[in-house]
């Protein structure tokens, strides 16, 4: 999704007044607070607008965005910026007034990103975690729990999630998340800034912190979780169990985890769509004379009549006995597919009444003369 205007997000002009956005933020911020404001996308717009100010309401990033757009801030391409960048920098016209050059070579510099790279302490969501799962076709068509066997990141059951004991400043980076080292380039003694490693970029440490997650209040798990398996699902079918992804940071809520089904294909019932195919051997004579058979399909047993004079490969339609709408009470019909035997070990009996049959007039339907006929 292409990203707004930072300017149109607050409703301001391009030469609009400090003041004048400050007014704007406070204005759009109250609209869109996830506390005061209960539309879904409410906490998105939010977002959106905290984003802009933060950007407008600082000079030096607002210059930048003047110059660059969204690229400048851009943390998931990272080619966005230093394409965009490029260009200006080689311009001799190109102006580096105040903004923060550590930032901007940092960048330059694949070091993370200045302005963004900063961990935010506001409250944001975990991660979310796609699984794939495989089932057997009966579970698709009659649904279920399933335990399924996770590897995630979970909150840390030592500190429960906080990551220590008595959260302090951190000591490296005085709460900046960042520590800005000299470097020397070609261009000079330039700073750059990278990720503080003492608290991982999120300005605060712990006086004891938890040795097992390392002050992250996060560790990697194996969880089983139980999954319901609605009936219907196909492969691809995505279920989303909302809350149990990874872990929120700064009190944010939790992700979730997408379960998405692939639905392994069966010995003997093959599925196309919400129609199942399955193919029963019978006898010639059962196919001459017709017949009632006991026939095994998912979760019964029917009775199946076979018609009289059946052909090798007709269909007979069992309605409703295929896999179920996901979105109706409704299902798909099961086909059965005669596959009709000729015997190859015969006994002396067996023999010779086929050789008296062979004797009478078979073809009373007159296909294989008629057949015959065209090659006269
Ligand atoms: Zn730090
Ligand atoms: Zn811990």
């Amino acid at each position: 999704m292409a990203k707004r205007d930072y300017y149109d997000v607050l409703g301001v002009d391009r030469s609009a007044s400090e003041a004048e956005i400050k007014s704007a933020f406070r204005k759009k911020a109250k609209e869109y607070h996830p506390d005061l404001n209960k539309a879904p996308d409410a906490a998105e717009k939010f977002k959106e607008v905290q984003e802009a100010y933060d950007v407008l309401s600082n000079e030096s990033k607002r210059k930048t965005y003047d110059q660059f757009g969204h690229a400048a801030f851009d943390q998931t391409t990272g080619s966005g910026f230093g394409g965009n960048y490029q260009g200006g920098f080689n311009s001799s016209s190109f102006d580096f007034g105040d903004i923060d050059l550590g930032d901007i070579f940092s960048n330059m510099f694949g070091q993370g990103f200045g302005f963004g790279g900063r961990k935010s302490n506001r409250p944001s969501k975990g991660k979310d975690i796609l699984y794939r799962v495989n089932i057997d076709l009966e579970d698709a068509i009659f649904g279920g729990e399933k335990e399924i066997k996770i590897e995630m990141y979970d909150k840390c059951p030592d500190c429960n999630g906080k990551g220590g004991d008595n959260p302090r400043t951190c000591p490296e980076c005085h709460g900046s998340g960042r520590v800005t080292r000299n470097q020397n380039t070609m261009f000079g003694t330039i700073q750059t800034s990278t990720t503080c490693e003492e608290c991982g970029g999120s300005g605060k440490s712990f006086e004891h912190k938890c040795s097992s997650c390392k002050g992250s209040g996060n560790v990697w798990t194996k969880k089983t979780i139980s999954v319901n398996v609605p009936k219907g699902v196909d492969t691809g079918t995505r279920v989303r169990i909302k809350g149990k992804g990874e872990p929120g940071r700064n009190g944010g809520e939790n992700g979730d985890i997408y379960v998405e089904f692939n639905v392994v294909e069966h010995e003997i019932y093959k599925r196309d769509g919400n129609d199942l195919y399955m193919e029963v051997p019978i006898t010639i004579t059962d196919a001459v004379l017709g017949a009632e058979k006991d026939i095994e399909i998912p979760g019964s047993i029917i009775s199946l009549t076979i018609p009289e004079g059946s052909q090798n490969l007709d269909k007979l339609r069992v309605k409703g006995k295929g896999v179920p709408y996901m979105d109706s009470n409704k299902a798909g019909d099961l086909y059965i597919v005669l596959n009709v035997v000729v015997p190859t070990k015969l006994n002396r009996r067996q023999k010779e009444l086929f050789k008296e049959l062979s004797e009478t007039d078979l073809d009373g339907d007159g296909i294989i003369k008629r057949f015959l006929k065209m090659f006269k």
